[in-house]
């Protein structure tokens, strides 16, 4: 028997998405305590600075690029390498949830958007209306957020 019609809206749903985001990646999600106890949850390529382009990553930390890989992704993520240098970049207590890191270059990385702010724009930036809305998303996913152990 042929699948009763109430399946169509589903799929063309998939299909926009995928249309949308030509790359189908599973996104990792991780959470943020901030010193005054507050939460947030971010993606994990946020959380580490990997930009997408095009056929790349990128890590705007150690200025790296690599194929757009998940597996070589996460290998760069999890290297000590990697790990090291983002200690380089904490987030500026400043900016407290805002969660701005400093860059060698001038600017900044926010880590809610997953963005790099021109220099002189970070002010700019988290009082603009995107940055509040993934704020936003990333304090509304840390009421929900279960880790896995
Ligand atoms: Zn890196
Ligand atoms: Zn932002």
């Amino acid at each position: 028997m042929a699948f009763p019609a109430l399946r169509q809206p589903k799929n063309a749903k998939i299909e926009e998405k995928i249309r949308t985001q030509v790359f189908n990646e599973p996104q990792n999600f991780l959470i943020v305590t901030l010193k005054d106890g507050k939460k947030l949850v971010v993606s994990s390529d946020a959380y580490h600075g990997i930009l997408t382009a095009g056929e790349l990553y990128r890590c705007v930390f150690c200025e790296t690029e690599m194929v757009r890989d998940v597996i070589c992704k996460e290998r760069h993520k999890a290297s000590e390498n990697h790990r090291k240098i983002l200690e380089g970049y904490p987030h500026i207590d400043e900016y407290k949830e805002n969660l701005l890191r400093k860059l060698n270059t001038p600017g900044h990385y926010c880590t809610v958007c997953n963005v790099v702010v021109m220099l002189h724009y970070a002010n700019r930036h988290i009082l603009g209306h995107s940055h509040r809305l993934e704020l936003d998303k990333a304090k509304g996913r840390a009421l929900s957020y279960k880790p896995y152990y």
